[in-house]
């Protein structure tokens, strides 16, 4: 899993938390189950990849739907479920994603905004040092 800063940390910590609500409804208890493990580092390296960046709209109303079939009809699985149930459990994160909805997306597409991107360039200018 890449660490993600700002937006997109907080954008995986909502994902965390309802993957979380989901997996202990339906699968396991105290740890996320493999699964649902993989469901999550696949999230992580979506957002890590999001061309958006620090300027990602929300998914549900973002233009490029980068979630192949079946990780996005799990997706919707654990939203559905879980997104309700935010609101109880993690109020802060609920509201600012609800917050975030009403956004509208950015029209056009940055070039070379992605945490990704921004990483590896991090790593090259350390390399130069
Ligand atoms: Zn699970």
């Amino acid at each position: 899993m890449h660490p993600l800063p700002e937006l997109l940390g907080l954008e995986f910590k909502t994902i965390h938390a309802m993957v979380t609500i989901y997996c202990h409804a339906f699968h396991q208890k105290n740890q996320l189950c493999s699964e649902c493990q993989a469901f999550l580092s696949y999230a992580n390296d979506k957002l890590d990849r999001c061309p958006y960046g620090q300027n990602k709209p929300t998914c549900n109303r973002c233009p490029i739907h980068c979630y192949k079939p079946e990780q996005l009809a799990l997706a919707k699985k654990i939203m559905r479920y879980a997104g309700p149930r935010m609101i109880l459990k993690h109020p802060i994160l609920a509201l600012r994603h609800l917050r975030a909805e009403k956004k509208t997306p950015p029209t056009k597409i940055p070039i070379k905004a992605s945490n990704r991107h921004l990483r590896n360039i991090n790593k090259i200018e350390k390399l130069k040092q």
